[in-house]
């Protein structure tokens, strides 16, 4: 398996007591590294994206916004909750570039799984804005570089994160080749999916309070039967683990062993019509100690 990184996702950051913290990459790093499973791993460095790879899933307008306000000095702010200091372009960049670099190793050769451990996060950042400690959508840009480059004609992502993946239901809401299954607690921020009606984006919203035993009942209900009927080419994941909880910032109660259960599930799905294929994409999760070990289980099950 490849777990793909850059020490630039390192250097993005948007204040003392942010709870999007560059300590976040450190703890997965430290979780993988120190497992029994670390020599099936092999680990590299994500390349900068390049603005083409921008284009294909945001508005020109807003990549170049993005680009020009990058600050020399100091912090600038993109939305409420979502700010850049001078290394904030590159680790975007690198985030992107990340799940690129997965999508051409994963889909055009015989590695046939990767994990992107970067930051900032993506799928709250919408065609023409960020949002949510979200600047780029990187799992988007890898969904449609695997269609539009290698040729795809199904593509499915996987969100898991505590809050709806309202970004990349944005880029895709009129392209049926990718469909997005997206679990959240609502009502909650960003208080948007539960009223969406559409075929190919299965929006689950979960109350409060929801535990694993309901969770995973609710995934098999609405997500397997529909990822299975789709016939996904290739399967991601929006790898968010902020529903564990002990997470600060949400009140979903899973713990690391559904995140190794839903893993495993969509594999069997991936083993059945995409020659195995998964892609990862950390999003959130801010409790230190759950992310490293959720985010662990989540790669146990995939290595
Ligand atoms: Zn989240």
């Amino acid at each position: 398996m490849l777990f793909i990184s850059h020490p630039d996702c390192e250097l993005h950051d948007m204040g003392t007591g942010h709870p999007e913290s560059p300590l976040r990459i450190d703890a997965i790093s430290k979780a993988v590294k120190a497992s029994a499973n670390n020599d099936k791993i092999t680990f590299l460095e994500a390349p900068l994206v390049s603005k083409d790879h921008l284009y294909r899933v945001h508005d020109k307008d807003y990549v170049d916004m993005v680009f020009e306000n990058a600050p020399d000095e100091g912090i600038i702010r993109l939305d409420p909750d979502t700010s850049m200091n001078p290394h904030s372009l590159n680790a975007a960049r690198r985030a992107a570039g990340a799940v690129i670099h997965a999508v051409d190793l994963v889909v055009a050769t015989s590695s046939e799984r990767a994990f992107c451990c970067v930051r900032p996060p993506g799928h709250h950042a919408e065609r023409d804005r960020a949002m949510g400690f979200c600047i780029f959508n990187n799992i988007a840009m890898g969904a449609a570089h695997a269609l539009s480059t290698h040729g795809l004609s199904r593509v499915a992502i996987v969100d898991f994160d505590v809050h709806h993946g309202n970004g990349t239901e944005d880029i895709f809401q009129d392209n049926p080749a990718v469909m997005l299954c997206s679990s959240f607690q609502h009502p909650f921020y960003p208080n948007s999916g539960a009223a969406t009606e559409l075929e190919h984006i299965i929006n689950l919203p979960l109350p409060a309070g929801t535990d694993g035993h309901a969770y995973r009942n609710a995934v098999e209900m609405k997500f397997l039967p529909a990822l299975d009927a789709f016939k996904p080419e290739l399967i991601m994941f929006s790898a968010g683990f902020d529903a564990h909880k002990d997470d600060p910032l949400a009140g979903l109660m899973l713990d690391e062993e559904d995140y190794r259960w839903i893993t495993e599930k969509v594999i069997q799905i991936a083993d059945k019509s995409a020659d195995g294929r998964i892609i990862s994409v950390l999003e959130g999760g801010y409790d230190l100690d759950a992310l490293g070990k959720s985010a662990l289980a989540h790669l146990e099950a995939m290595t």
